[in-house]
C-alpha cells in the first residue's frame, strides 16, 4: 500500500520537519535534533537540522541523504527523505549498512523560503579558506547588474542589457559561471559564499564526524531543485570523466551522471562546496558524491527570483518589505518548488532511483 507520493512533500519547514520525525517514529528511528544558536523560523519558533541513522553503528559502508542545504529546495528533500522512510527504508535497507539522513541543513532558509542562510550566504559555496577565498571577477565586474539594488522595470533594462552584453562577447555559460561560482566580496549579493564557516557547514562536519567517520565507502546524494527542464532530474559531479570517482557514479546512476567541472551538466564550475569539503574531513573513505539537481522553471525566471529575493532582502526599505514580501517570498518559492503533483511525481521518481540504485551499489 502506497499513497500518492505527492503527499511526501510538506507544506512548509514545519511541517515538513514535523511529518520527517513522524515518519521515522514509525519506523522505529529516534531522530536527533541540533537546534540553531541565534536564527528563529518565518512562525518564530527555533530551528533545527534533524538527523536519523538507520543500521549499525559501526557500519563500513554508507549512504547519507542531504536536504535543504540551499533551504526553499527543502520541500523536495524534505519531501523524498519522508516518503522514503514512509515507504520503508528503514525496513528494506541492507543489514549492515548505515543510512544517514541529514534533514534541513539549512533550516533557516527553508523557513523563510530563501535559497541562502541567515547571513545572505549560500551554504554550497560556504567551504572555502576565508583568509584566502577564492575570486570571481566576472561577478565582480558584473556585480551591481547581477544583484541590483533597484528592480524598476527601467533599472532593470539596464541591468540586463548589460549582462547581455557580457553574454554576446563571452557566452551563456560565462555568464552562468559568473553568477553562479559563487562570490566572497559581495555579501548583499546573489550566490555569496559567506566570510565565515556557517552554522550550517559546522553542523554538517558534527554530523560527518560522529557518524561517518570510520566508514570505508560512503555515498552522499544531496537533493537540489532549480537547474534543468522542468521534472528533468541530472546526477551532478565534481568529478572529472574517467576519475574512479566519475566511473562509480555512472555504474550507480548511468546517464544521469554530469560533471561541472568538465562542461557536461546544467550546473557551472562552482567554488566552495559540500563536494569539495568531504574528502578532508573523511581521507581514505572511498567517496562517490552528486547532488540530484531536478528542473523547475526557467533559468532566466529562477534568476529573476533570487534577484528580487535578495534585493528584498538587501536593499528594500520598509515599505517595500511590507508590500512586496509575501509577493516575491512566493515568487522564489515557486522558482524552486513548483507545487504541482505533476511535477512531484517526476522528482520523486528520480530521487527514488538514484536512492535505490545507491543502496545497490552499496
Ligand atoms: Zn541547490
Amino acid at each position: 500500500m502506497s499513497a500518492d507520493p505527492a503527499e511526501h512533500f510538506p507544506a512548509d519547514y514545519r511541517s515538513g520537519r514535523h511529518e520527517f520525525i513522524a515518519a521515522c517514529g514509525q519506523s522505529g528511528i529516534d531522530v536527533i535534533a541540533r537546534v540553531h544558536p541565534q536564527a528563529k523560523g518565518r512562525d518564530g519558533k527555533p530551528l533545527f537540522l534533524d538527523t536519523a541513522i538507520i543500521g549499525p553503528r559501526d557500519a563500513r559502508k554508507a549512504l547519507l541523504l542531504i536536504s535543504a542545504t540551499h533551504g526553499v529546495e527543502g520541500y523536495f528533500g524534505s519531501g523524498v527523505q519522508t516518503g522514503l522512510m514512509r515507504e520503508g527504508l528503514a525496513r528494506h535497507a541492507p543489514k549492515d549498512r548505515k543510512i544517514v539522513l541529514l534533514h534541513a541543513l539549512n533550516p533557516y532558509g527553508f523557513s523563510w523560503d530563501r535559497r541562502v542562510n541567515e547571513d545572505n550566504a549560500d551554504i554550497n559555496r560556504n567551504f572555502v579558506d576565508f583568509a584566502h577565498p577564492p575570486q570571481n571577477e566576472p561577478y565582480e565586474m558584473l556585480a551591481a547588474e547581477i544583484s541590483p539594488r533597484d528592480i524598476s522595470p527601467d533599472a532593470m533594462k539596464k541591468a540586463n542589457a548589460k549582462l547581455t552584453e557580457f553574454l554576446k562577447q563571452r557566452g551563456a555559460f560565462a555568464l552562468q559561471e559568473a553568477i553562479s561560482r559563487g562570490q566572497y566580496k559581495f555579501p548583499d549579493g546573489v550566490y555569496y559564499g559567506g566570510s565565515r564557516e556557517s552554522w550550517s557547514a559546522r553542523m554538517l562536519k558534527d554530523v560527518v564526524g560522529e557518524n561517518l567517520a570510520h566508514v570505508e565507502r560512503l555515498i552522499v546524494i544531496d537533493f537540489h531543485t532549480g537547474l534543468g527542464k522542468l521534472g528533468a532530474g541530472e546526477m551532478i559531479t565534481e568529478d572529472l570523466p574517467a576519475s574512479p570517482a566519475y566511473e562509480r557514479a555512472r555504474a550507480m546512476w548511468g546517464n544521469l551522471v554530469a560533471s561541472s567541472e568538465a562542461g557536461e551538466s546544467v550546473s557551472a564550475p562552482l567554488s566552495g562546496t559540500i563536494d569539495k569539503a568531504f574528502p578532508g574531513w573523511l581521507p581514505g573513505t572511498e567517496l562517490t558524491f552528486a547532488a540530484l539537481e531536478v528542473g523547475t522553471r526557467s533559468t532566466r525566471d529562477v534568476f529573476n527570483a533570487l534577484r528580487r529575493d535578495n534585493w528584498l532582502h538587501c536593499f528594500a526599505e520598509a515599505r517595500h518589505r511590507h508590500a512586496d514580501a509575501q509577493v516575491i517570498r512566493l515568487e522564489l518559492r515557486d522558482a524552486f518548488y513548483p507545487d504541482t503533483p505533476e511535477w512531484k511525481h517526476m522528482v520523486w521518481k528520480h530521487a527514488g532511483e538514484v536512492v535505490g540504485a545507491a543502496l545497490r551499489a552499496l
